[in-house]
């Protein structure tokens, strides 16, 4: 496979809402594996004319709370071999977490693209509060709502430049 776009982010901060929203009406390929595979959701996508696949990572297998933690930083690091663009997604709603600080510590290892996207900016009022994930030391943010689409075709304008 190639152009491989991979979601990683803490719990609850949008990422299948994301997936679904780049996804919309096409089919799930490939969900046939075991463990932290089995915990990833591949899909198709196009931006103009530009086709790819989205992994969606997280949620699917139940975690016991002391391998949580462990489980999201293995979906990042697999995300850095496998994917050609990473959406490292955060919530604008609770600003940087310690498990955001420890997701950007690894991406930031990464030599692969990575995109900051700062998700449920749902109005105007909230790009500035959103202007604090940039202290993640990721470089440019993207700001977004999944649940509304905005921000999300700007984005994937830069996306698709990397494959
Ligand atoms: P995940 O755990 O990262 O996959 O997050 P989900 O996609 O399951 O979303 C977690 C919650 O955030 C759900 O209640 C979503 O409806 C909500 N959510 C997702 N995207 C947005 C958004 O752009 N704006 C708002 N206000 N809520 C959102
Ligand atoms: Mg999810």
């Amino acid at each position: 496979m190639s152009n491989i776009v991979a979601i990683v982010g803490r719990p609850n901060v949008g990422k299948s809402t994301l997936y679904n929203r780049l996804t919309e009406s096409r089919k799930a390929i490939v969900d046939d594996f075991s463990g932290v595979t089995r915990d990833r959701h591949y899909g198709q996508a196009e931006w103009t004319d530009r086709q790819f696949t989205v992994i969606d990572t997280g949620g699917y297998v139940a975690h016991s709370d002391d391998v949580f933690e462990a489980a999201i930083r293995e979906q990042v690091v697999i995300a850095i071999e496998e994917a050609s663009v990473i959406l490292f997604v955060v919530d604008v709603t609770t600003g940087i977490t310690d498990l955001d600080d420890d997701i950007a510590g690894l991406l930031r290892k990464s030599k692969k693209p990575v995109f900051v996207v700062v998700n449920k900016v749902d109005n105007n009022n909230q790009h500035t509060e959103a202007s604090v994930f940039y202290a993640l030391g990721l470089g440019e943010i993207y700001n977004i709502s999944s649940m509304t689409g905005s921000g999300t075709g700007d984005l994937l304008d830069e996306v698709i430049k990397h494959f």
